[in-house]
């Protein structure tokens, strides 16, 4: 009975204290809550600069066709120059030919895509045929750079079911283009130019032909055109990665 009593009388000095510290509890509760708030306005003020960020206009210049001797030297040594990387859609049998172009071109950051063995249109050969064509074309990518390219365009920007079914088994991503510097049917440079400064878009791919003189010519004013109107020029991969990130920064507004 006694032993109760105690029990009582220490369970009503337990709820006193209780009491006294009502008010200390209830204030930590609401700095916590408090915090949480402005941990979740701190997080909108973040997301407020990713407009800023999404100004910045991007493009991804691509070279097809080489490598070419006295021409995909040049054209990296042009991107070198203006601090920047572009994609080479590079055939088979030309690395085959010339493979130190081919690691200039990587060693200088550039990214690498297939475009098949021979330059051909995938779609009017045989399925394995064409499955031929871009697993020879990347041996030699992989034997020559150590890296893997996941990047095919089909010749002409021509593919179908099979093609795709092909790429996707063999882990590439079909890639075309948005912008044609047309350069492959000779025109002058002057025309080159005007054709990309006047047409071209945020994430725009460009597509321009190594071997081709006028090429050479045009591009330093492009690029120096390009820079001025704020233009970041980025590689394919980079250029997925940032529409990427744009998309799912849309989503979150
Ligand atoms: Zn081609």
């Amino acid at each position: 009975m006694i032993f109760s009593i105690r029990f009582l009388q220490a369970a009503k000095e337990k709820l006193q204290i209780l009491k006294q510290y009502r008010r200390s509890i209830l204030l930590i509760i609401v700095v916590l809550a408090f915090v949480k708030e402005a941990s979740i306005y701190s997080d909108t003020s973040r997301n407020a600069f990713m407009p800023e960020s999404k100004s910045q206009p991007v493009v991804a210049l691509t070279f097809d066709d080489g490598p070419h001797p006295g021409y995909s030297d040049k054209i990296v040594e042009i991107l070198d120059r203006a601090g920047i990387n572009a994609t080479f859609f590079i055939v088979g049998e030309m690395v085959k030919k010339y493979p130190e172009l081919l690691k200039k071109e990587f060693l200088s950051g550039n990214e690498i895509g297939n475009h098949t063995y021979t330059d051909t249109r995938i779609t009017a050969i045989e399925g394995n045929k064409a499955e031929e064509e871009i697993e020879k074309t990347q041996a030699l990518i992989k034997k020559i750079t150590g890296r893997k390219s996941v990047l095919l365009r089909p010749p002409g920007g021509h593919y179908n079911g099979i093609i795709v079914d092909i790429a996707r088994k063999l882990g590439y991503q079909i890639v075309l283009w948005d912008l044609n510097s047309n350069d492959i049917v000779a025109l002058p440079a002057w025309d080159i130019y005007k054709n990309i400064v006047s047409q071209v878009k945020d994430e725009d791919i460009v597509v321009f032909h190594d071997g081709i003189s006028s090429t050479l010519d045009a591009l330093p004013s492009i690029i120096t055109k390009l820079k001025s109107r704020g233009f970041q020029f980025v590689t394919i991969s980079e250029l997925e990665k940032i529409k990427k990130a744009r998309f799912y920064a849309d989503a979150r507004h």
